[in-house]
Order: C-alpha cells, then structure tokens, then sequence
C-alpha cells in the first residue's frame, strides 16, 4: 500500500490518468500500434536466432503493416500532427509490396515432401536432402 500512495503522489492513477499517460480513444489506438510496432522487432529477432541467419518472416511486414495503419489512425484523428501524419502515410506501401513478393515467392518454391525444404522454382531434386520433387505444377498460370 506504500507503493501505491507512492504511484498516488505521482499522480501514476489519479486524475484519469494511469502511468502518467492521459487516457482517450485514440491514445489507446496510438499505443496499441507502438506495441504492434515494436512486436515486428522481437518476431524478426526469434526467427533470425532459430535460423542462426537474418529472415524476415512475413509476420514482421503484417505487423509492420497493422502498427502502421494505428499509429497512421492516431497521427490523423488523435495527435493532429503534420509532421507525425508523413512519418507514416507512406511507409505502408513497402510493406504491401513486400507482402506481395513473399506470396509470390512462397508460390513459386516447392517444398520437399522428405524434409519440408524450401527448394528453387522448377528443380527436380532437394537441395537439402536429395529427394525427387514433384513435378512442376506452378510453372502454369
Ligand atoms: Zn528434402
């Protein structure tokens, strides 16, 4: 209870507010796209530490994409602010685009049913393990 007439002299809950932070709707959007924003980073590091070599997982561009559109949302209706509105109006573009080639690529590799390798377009043996793959089938369309 010391702790929290601590928090209380503070002004940590008081007034509306809780951690010093005045609460309103597109303050929570706001803060919920800096949490999204900031997850990409701890999702892109896991995946490069399991791989032991720097992967961008296409969860990075998704919640670069969704962190983005929030704290877009928040600079227009929230903080107002010109200078926070171009930090983020265009920076989503990249983000598509990048979602669009990794869909694009995933669709053009095989994957080897023996090891579940990700193998180039139209090769005929695993570069991991050697087995047959199947035929090509994306190469139509
Ligand atoms: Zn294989």
């Amino acid at each position: 209870m010391e702790f929290f007439a601590m928090i209380d002299r503070l002004g940590g809950f008081t007034d509306g507010r809780f951690f010093w932070i005045e609460w309103h709707f597109w303050k929570v959007i706001g803060w919920l796209g800096n949490l999204v924003f900031t997850s990409r980073f701890i999702i892109q590091w896991i995946a490069t530490e399991k791989k032991k070599r720097v992967v961008v997982p296409s969860a990075f561009w998704w919640l670069s994409l969704v962190g983005t559109l929030l704290l877009l949302s928040y600079a227009l209706f929230g903080k107002k602010d010109s200078v926070f509105i171009f930090a983020y109006a265009f920076s989503w573009i990249p983000y598509i685009r990048n979602l669009v080639i990794h869909r694009r690529h995933k669709k053009a590799h095989t994957a080897c049913p023996a090891c579940a390798n990700v193998c180039a377009p139209e090769s005929n043996f695993c570069s991991a393990c050697g087995a047959k793959l199947p035929e090509d089938s994306t190469s139509a369309g």
